[in-house]
Order: C-alpha cells, then sequence, then structure tokens
C-alpha cells in the first residue's frame, strides 16, 4: 500500500506575513489528518518561518529548487545542504517552470537529483509534456527520455526516497486538468517503465503524484486511479479552504 502524499507549490507567492497565515489556516483544518502525508514547498525566504509553525505537527517541509554544488561561486544560488538547516525533506526538482523559464535540461535535472539524494533529501521529481507534444502523440517517448535522462545513474535503493510528479504542462495553472483516464494512462505507463529498469519491485513502491489545475472538485477521481498516489498542487494549495478540502480528498 502506498501512502497518499499531497503536496502545496507555493511558487512565488507569500511574503512572510502572507506564509505565516497560509500554514496556519492550512493546519488548523488539517490536524486530524493521519493517513495522507502532507509537504509545504514555500519559496526559500519563508521556510525558516515556516518550518517552525510546522515543527511536531506531521506536515513536512519540501523547497521549490536547489543547485547541484554543495557549496562555491554560484550568486543567487542555493545549496542543498543549505535546506537541511531548515528541516527540508523533500525538494521539487525539474518543475516545468523551471525548464521552460530557467532552461534546465535533462541533464541538469540529473544532477539535482543524484545532489540531493546524496543529501538525503527526497526529490519531487517533476516531468510532463507539452500541449503540442501530446497533440503529436510523443507523449510516452517524451516521458520517456525525461525519466531516463532524469534518473540515469540514481539506483533508487529505497524507492520511498523519491516522489515522481506526472505534471502534463498544458494543465499546470491553466484550469484544464488531465481527465481521469488521461492521468491513470500516464501513470501506469511511468510504473512500468519505472519497472525495466528498477524492477516491479521498485516501481511498485514509488509514489507517483499528479499535478496540473488539481482541485477540490477533481481530487477524488484522480486518488480513486490505481497508479495515482497524491497530488502536487499550485494555485488551490494557496487557499487554506481548497488545499483543506484535496487532502480530504477522502471525504
Ligand atoms: C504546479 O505548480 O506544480 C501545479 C500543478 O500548479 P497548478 O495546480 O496551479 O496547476
Amino acid at each position: 500500500m502506498r501512502k497518499p502524499i499531497i503536496a502545496g507549490n507555493w511558487k512565488m507567492y507569500n511574503s512572510l506575513e502572507e506564509a505565516k497565515l497560509l500554514v496556519a489556516g492550512i493546519l488548523e483544518k488539517v490536524k486530524d489528518v493521519k493517513d495522507v502525508q502532507i509537504i509545504l514547498c514555500p519559496s526559500f525566504t519563508a521556510l525558516a518561518v515556516v518550518s517552525e509553525i510546522v515543527k511536531n505537527t506531521g506536515i513536512e517541509l519540501g523547497a521549490q529548487n536547489c543547485h547541484y554544488q554543495e557549496k562555491g561561486a554560484f550568486t543567487g544560488e542555493v545549496s542543498p545542504k543549505f535546506l537541511l538547516d531548515f528541516g527540508c525533506k523533500y525538494v521539487i526538482i525539474g518543475h516545468s517552470e523551471r525548464r521552460q523559464y530557467f532552461g534546465e535540461d535533462d541533464a541538469l535535472i540529473n544532477r539535482k537529483l543524484k545532489a540531493v539524494m546524496g543529501f538525503g533529501l527526497f526529490p519531487i521529481f517533476c516531468i510532463g509534456e507539452t500541449l503540442d507534444q501530446r497533440n503529436q502523440k510523443q507523449t510516452f517517448d517524451v516521458l520517456k527520455g525525461q525519466v531516463l535522462k532524469g534518473l540515469e545513474g540514481i539506483s533508487l535503493s529505497d524507492p520511498l526516497k523519491m516522489v515522481l510528479a506526472y505534471e502534463p504542462v498544458w494543465a499546470i495553472g491553466t484550469g484544464v486538468t488531465a481527465t481521469k483516464e488521461q492521468a491513470q494512462e500516464v501513470h501506469k505507463y511511468l510504473r512500468d517503465l519505472l519497472s525495466e529498469t528498477w524492477g516491479r519491485e521498485t516501481a511498485d513502491r514509488v509514489r507517483i503524484q499528479y499535478g496540473g489545475s488539481v482541485k477540490p472538485e477533481n481530487i477524488a477521481e484522480l486518488m480513486e486511479q490505481p497508479d495515482i498516489d497524491g497530488a502536487l498542487v499550485g494555485g488551490a494549495s494557496l487557499d487554506p479552504e481548497s488545499f483543506s478540502r484535496i487532502i480530504k480528498f477522502k471525504g
């Protein structure tokens, strides 16, 4: 049994005061939830404050990005090692906004994945096809390339230490969600793909999140799919009411 895992990606939203209010609002609404793993990914500037507030609550902390080196002359970058100072456990790696706006390619993402795992952090490794690629029936090829290049040289000896997030680019922040059938078809493909390289037992234990306009209205049907183990939530994670309803998808 894979434990459901729901993560909120706050992107570049929330000043310190807004972050405090948001996390307090979420905590209040999900304090009784035990059977879902909850992760909050604020911006770097709010990590320290959010870390203090979620301490001993069961809610875990993630960052949205990091560099692949431990230290060095990389102005403006953040070392994966520094994230440990805040009690971060997770890091989003390869988000489509980083691929699209910051030129991150599979080789760079592979270096980042190796680095964060080397520091004992758990990556939320994002992959996804564009609308053009889907229309041209390239979805599976694109995803295969992203997964195999991203994870090249990584043993996945503990499958719980990486979360894969399928985020079709056309569904992120657009209000258009993949149908449950579209999402399940891809998640099953990804699990089978993982099993080809890392074995069935490992593939069956890796959690695969869906991301792309997840809302309280569509989370339940997505979570009913056999290969969907959770969600990476952007917009709807910025509102305590919406995010808590997503977390409480079982009703
Ligand atoms: C995301 O940022 O990872 C995301 C899925 O965003 P949204 O939920 O807003 O589509």
